[in-house]
């Protein structure tokens, strides 16, 4: 009540927020500086606002663009079918490896009023790399190669990977029965001489042509990853293929080419036909068997990418069905580098000879 002033400043004070200690000299300071500090206020609210609004309308944009390129894209996808079905080379349409983006070589390659170059081109940065044989172990499981090598185990995989001789000889046992029952079913005597040794021969046969599903990874790898610095392609071509369709239970032969380009480190080259054979030597599909392939040597080596083409002939195909004799099938994987350039997957097919480049 004796000093009103005072009160009135102190009022005023409490109300200002601390920061503003200096300007407490006087009633008409603190006014200037309480109007200074709502105009200020005023002006960061409108910036906001202004900054808000901006965004909104850049989303917007963003959004339309998306939306535009969409339709772009399913429109050239849709003409790429169009052009692609009338001068497909193999028959029966058979499934590509990469067939979720349909299309897109031929979209890129004919934008000729877009830059050449894709942004996601640029090559990665060095810390990416590592040397695969040392940091094998530290990485997680991938679907297709588990910590121990085993890759895509199925409940059976593991009891046959660890059977002694008494559990093996049981098997066989078995596979010998099924056998006998199966000739038995066909109308044929399963006791005349020539099929004696049949149902042996047929149950060690189908082992022997099933044997990838006991490959490891790490024996067939036998430390054969060497740092070379070297990052040109690298190409296996024609690695002969026999492998087993899973709906039939008939061959299917064919040949694959393997192609990567490493990060600083190579893999033994007899290492991938080996690859090839620990996955082929199981009940497959050919889609299935070059996207595991492909995919095992990246998780291997980690390299640039890898390219993986495949052209077989299935027997159930050739001798059932639709005897289509000289139908071949032809499915390809390509990951990483040989996924975004255009240019790098053209250099591929180039050099195992395929005209689809
Ligand atoms: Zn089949």
């Amino acid at each position: 009540m004796a000093q009103p002033d005072g009160i009135g400043i102190a009022a005023a004070a409490a109300k200002r927020p601390a920061f503003d200690s200096s300007s407490v000299s006087g009633s008409s300071t603190s006014d200037e500086s309480a109007r200074k500090r709502s105009r200020k206020e005023r002006k960061r609210k409108r910036k906001d606002l202004k900054r808000r609004h901006r965004e909104q309308q850049e989303q917007v944009q963003e959004k339309e663009q998306e939306q535009e390129q969409e339709q772009e894209e399913r429109q050239r996808a849709e003409d790429a079918d169009v052009a692609g079905s009338s001068r497909s080379t193999t028959p029966s349409g058979a499934v590509n490896g990469h067939s979720r983006r349909p299309g897109a070589f031929e979209q890129r390659r004919n934008s000729l009023s877009k830059a050449a170059r894709d942004p996601r081109d640029k090559p990665r940065a060095k810390s990416s790399v590592v040397v695969a044989g040392q940091s094998q172990k530290a990485r997680p499981p991938s679907p297709i190669i588990d910590f121990d090598g085993l890759s895509r185990p199925g409940r059976g995989t593991r009891r046959r990977v660890d059977e002694d001789a008494d559990a093996s000889e049981e098997r066989l046992q078995k596979m010998r029965a099924a056998v006998r029952t199966l000739l038995e079913c066909v109308g044929e005597d399963p006791d005349r001489e020539g099929l004696l040794e049949t149902p042996s021969r047929y149950a060690k046969a189908l082992l022997f042509l099933t044997k990838g599903y006991q490959a490891n990874v790490d024996d067939i790898l036998n430390n054969a990853i060497f740092n070379e610095g070297q990052n040109e392609m690298i190409i296996v071509r024609n690695i002969e293929i026999h492998s087993l369709c899973e709906h039939h239970l008939v061959p299917f032969v064919g040949k694959m080419h393997i192609g990567y380009i490493p990060c600083e480190t190579v893999i033994g080259l007899s290492k991938l036909p080996r690859i090839a054979e620990m996955f082929a030597r199981r009940l497959q599909i050919q889609e299935r068997l070059t996207k595991e392939v492909a995919h095992a040597i990246m998780e291997i080596l980690k390299p640039q990418g890898v390219a993986v083409a495949m052209e077989s002939s299935h027997l159930c195909m050739v001798m059932r069905g639709v005897e289509q004799t000289s139908s071949t099938t032809v499915t390809s994987c390509v990951l990483g580098c040989f996924e975004r350039k255009s240019k790098t997957r053209a250099e591929f097919f180039s050099l195992i000879g395929d005209r689809r480049s």
